[in-house]
């Protein structure tokens, strides 16, 4: 009988989902784990969170000790990039020239980052972008107080950023394009919460304003100019506008894209022997092709992808789900706000959560420390109930009693 051999491309969240459930699944064929990066798979929230603090050492990023991938029989390839997916002869090319044989091809090569407006800020040496380690070392030397910072982008990693130059006493400014932060993730009364938040503590947030050139002295940025006029000082610049999904390999390989590697309820590409998870893939959810850059998704996507590889036929089933700390707030998010026409305050004593509906239906909670109401509100969404409105306004109301109401 053949042997399966999976290959992975890639070293992340995704990848390590997939190849540890296999082998809980008692899956005995070979796994091999294709990493672009010189490290073995570790967790990326750390990065713009408690690591550029420095109170999370390297080592605990990891997601699994070195020696789990030897006692569980995972090879794991590391600083070798896949450069070529060879449908017709099932084979991985790495750009060191060797090839690999695969009987089922999983790519969990996430995304990568948006780059700088206008210029190839590459070539600047206080010019940064926050997606791996290797950055996240970088940037982490630039925290000094007193220095000057712009981020580029208020989403929730410009934000956590600034939050942590901020506390290090770093005058810190961000400026985002649209009309205001975080449109694209959460709605306007979580974006106007953190506002207020940053605004006393000193951040500025300049919304619906735009980088239109960034001038500098040989490699250096000084300052940058914004479409409004405004001329901000720089020692500093972080570029954090958001990241696409690596899908280049899968294109080459003429794979369907659309969003992302396309990927049906098994998280099959368009070629049944090779799956896509994580950042990279975008799958049907309510009539469009979605992507989800979330740790939990990666989680799900590489389980589902192990089942399905072991011969237990799963379908995906999204449960969207976020968290985020800026200051002294942590925020979680359950569901997807999308398409809201009606959004609840409930506020119980210093807890704060955003209840998100299209009309009746339960959509999104946004909730700031308060895990209690994180916690029912995501099963309330997962099981598909939808308390009253009313009920959630009155703050007499324990909501776990929501989720036995009919
Ligand atoms: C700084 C930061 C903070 C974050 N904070 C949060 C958070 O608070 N909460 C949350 O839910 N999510 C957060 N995320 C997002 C989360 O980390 C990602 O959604 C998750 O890591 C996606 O997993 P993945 O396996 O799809 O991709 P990744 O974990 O990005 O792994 C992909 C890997 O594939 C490798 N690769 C790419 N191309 C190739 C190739 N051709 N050959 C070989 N290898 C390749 C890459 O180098 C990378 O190591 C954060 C991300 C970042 C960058």
């Amino acid at each position: 009988m053949m042997i399966e051999k999976i290959v992975i491309i890639g070293g992340g969240q995704a990848s390590i989902s997939c190849a540890s459930q296999l082998r809980s699944l008692s899956f005995n064929g070979e796994i091999c784990m294709v990493c672009e990066e010189n490290y073995y798979p570790y967790q990326r929230p750390p990065l713009s969170k408690k690591f550029l603090t420095g109170h999370f050492h390297e080592e605990r990023l990891l997601l699994k000790k070195i020696d789990y991938y030897k006692t569980n029989n995972i090879q794991v390839l590391l600083s070798k990039k896949a450069t070529k997916i060879d449908r017709d002869n099932k084979k991985v090319h790495l750009q060191s020239g060797e090839k690999i044989d695969y009987t089922k091809l999983v790519i969990a090569i996430g995304s990568k980052a948006k780059k700088a407006p206008l210029s190839d800020s590459d070539n600047y040496s206080n010019a940064f972008y926050l997606r791996n380690l290797h950055d996240a070392r970088i940037l982490k030397n630039q925290l000094h107080t007193g220095k000057k910072i712009l981020i580029i982008g208020g989403g929730y990693l410009g934000l956590e950023v600034a939050s942590i130059c901020s506390s290090f006493g770093m005058h810190t400014t961000v400026v985002e394009g649209a009309e205001r932060i975080l449109k694209r993730v959460a709605g306007e009364p979580t974006a106007a919460y953190f506002r207020e938040i940053f605004s006393i503590r000193g951040v500025k947030i300049i919304e619906n304003d735009f980088v239109k050139k960034i001038n500098n002295i040989e490699s250096e940025v000084t300052n940058v100019e914004l479409a409004s006029g405004r001329l901000i000082d720089v020692d500093a610049l972080l570029v954090a506008t958001g990241g696409y999904p690596e899908v280049d390999l899968a294109k080459d390989a003429q794979l369907q894209i659309e969003n992302g590697i396309k990927v049906n309820e098994r998280l099959e590409t368009s070629d049944p022997s090779i799956y896509a998870a994580g950042d990279c893939a975008s799958f049907n959810h309510k009539g469009r092709c979605l992507r989800l850059e979330s740790v939990g998704n990666a989680i799900d996507q590489g389980q589902t992808v192990a089942l399905n590889i072991a011969g237990n036929r799963t379908n995906f089933n999204a449960k969207p789900w976020f968290w985020t700390e800026q200051f002294d707030q942590k925020l979680q998010i359950a569901g997807i706000c999308d398409g809201f026409t009606d959004i609840i305050e409930r506020k119980v004593k210093d807890k704060v959560s955003f209840w998100y509906y299209k009309e009746e239906i339960l959509l999104a909670v946004d909730s700031f420390n308060d895990p209690y109401s994180y916690m029912i509100g995501k099963r309330l969404i997962e099981e598909k109930k939808s308390p009253k409105k009313e009920i959630l306004r009155d703050i007499n109301f324990d909501i776990k009693d929501a989720l036995s109401l009919k």
